[in-house]
């Protein structure tokens, strides 16, 4: 009798089993295909919005093994090395080091396995290697010019933000990690839209800060050693590095009283939105991490099963069979009541 049970139970998981290879291949638990995640570092304010996005997102559609290549490219090789053994379906990068995409793309195509890169794009060259390599994100010029933008306005309304009384916009710049494409043209693009809005500019300080909040601190105060109130703005690449100003600005004496400056970032994270309430950031810019974490899993799970992305399997435009673009959005004290 027992033995009978047992061979009943034994076929029917023959059954399921034959079932979950059948729809699709999958290689994961219940027919849910596996996917790879590797995140540039996890200490990482951004791209934890991403990556918890990513992890809601996939819920039901991916089994997704999320990551940390701790900030160092041959880690992150090793662990798409790692994505490639255990037969994974399909990949997202988001590379250390953005001009190493064309290795892991290499690796990819060698496995067949498709990969979608996020948040640092990839070199259109390498992108152009593999029709299976894609890339999620938002265009970084666009956050530049918003962020340069609201500067823009606030110059305009506020006569007495020349400090000096000279006409001319003395600020300082706050610079993410130099080479991803958020830093170079972040910076280019918002000094160029105050410069649109016929505003003549000087900058009296540049700086690398890396993304980081601590180190935005620690230049912001160095700036203000060396430049003190000749300083009418900070403009900061991204939120982080802008609330790491405002700390310093804040050991300086500023936000007491009449004493004020304006401060710009990007990204809207939940600190920066907390800092525009407290009317110690005047703007910043959405980087929509919800988007950008739901793209790159409707991508994945369509390249999983072997179709190829349109707006209909994806619900996201693909530009030149390749870009999901999510859109940026300004974000003020005004837009945000
Ligand atoms: C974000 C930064 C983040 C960086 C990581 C940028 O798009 O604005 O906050 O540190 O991506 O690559
Ligand atoms: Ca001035």
């Amino acid at each position: 009798m027992k033995k009978w049970t047992l061979a009943l139970v034994a076929g029917a998981m023959a059954v399921v089993a034959a079932g979950c290879s059948n729809s699709g291949g999958s290689g994961g638990e219940g027919g849910t295909p596996k996917a790879g995640v590797a995140i540039y570092k996890f200490d990482d304010t951004f791209m934890s919005g991403v990556r918890t996005a990513i992890s809601a997102a996939a819920e039901g559609k991916l089994k997704v093994d999320i990551v940390d290549s701790q900030n160092s490219q041959p880690t992150q090789n090793d662990k798409v090395d790692l994505f490639i053994t255990k037969k994974m379906k399909a990949m997202a990068i988001n590379p250390v080091d953005r001009t190493a995409a064309g290795i892991i793309i290499d690796k990819a195509q060698k496995a067949n396995i498709p990969v979608v890169f996020i948040n640092r794009e990839p070199m259109a060259d390498d992108l152009a290697k593999w029709d299976k390599a894609y890339f999620v994100g938002a265009k970084a010029e666009e956050s530049g010019t918003m962020e340069g933008e609201i500067v823009a306005d606030y110059w305009k309304a506020h006569p007495e933000a020349d400090k000096n009384g000279d006409g001319v916009l003395q600020y300082v710049m706050l610079k993410g990690e130099p080479g991803h494409q958020d830093a170079e043209l972040r910076t280019k693009f918002s000094v160029q839209a105050i410069q649109d809005a016929g505003i003549k500019v000087e900058k009296l300080a540049e700086d690398t800060a890396m993304w980081d909040r601590v180190k935005g601190q620690e230049k912001m105060a160095a700036f203000l050693a060396s430049h003190g109130d000749k300083i009418e703005a900070v403009i900061a690449n991204n939120d982080d590095m802008a609330l790491g100003a405002i700390e310093a600005l804040k050991a300086g004496g500023y936000f007491t009283g009449s004493k004020y400056m304006p401060v710009v970032g990007v990204d809207a994270t939940d600190a920066a939105k907390q800092a525009l309430k407290d009317g110690t950031l005047l703007g910043t810019v959405l980087n929509d991490a919800e988007n950008q974490g739901k793209a790159t899993v409707n991508l994945m799970s369509v390249l999983a099963k072997g179709e190829a992305p349109t707006k209909d399997n994806t619900g996201y435009d693909i530009t030149d069979g390749k870009y999901i673009w999510i859109p940026y959005q300004k974000v003020t004290q005004e837009s945000s009541k």
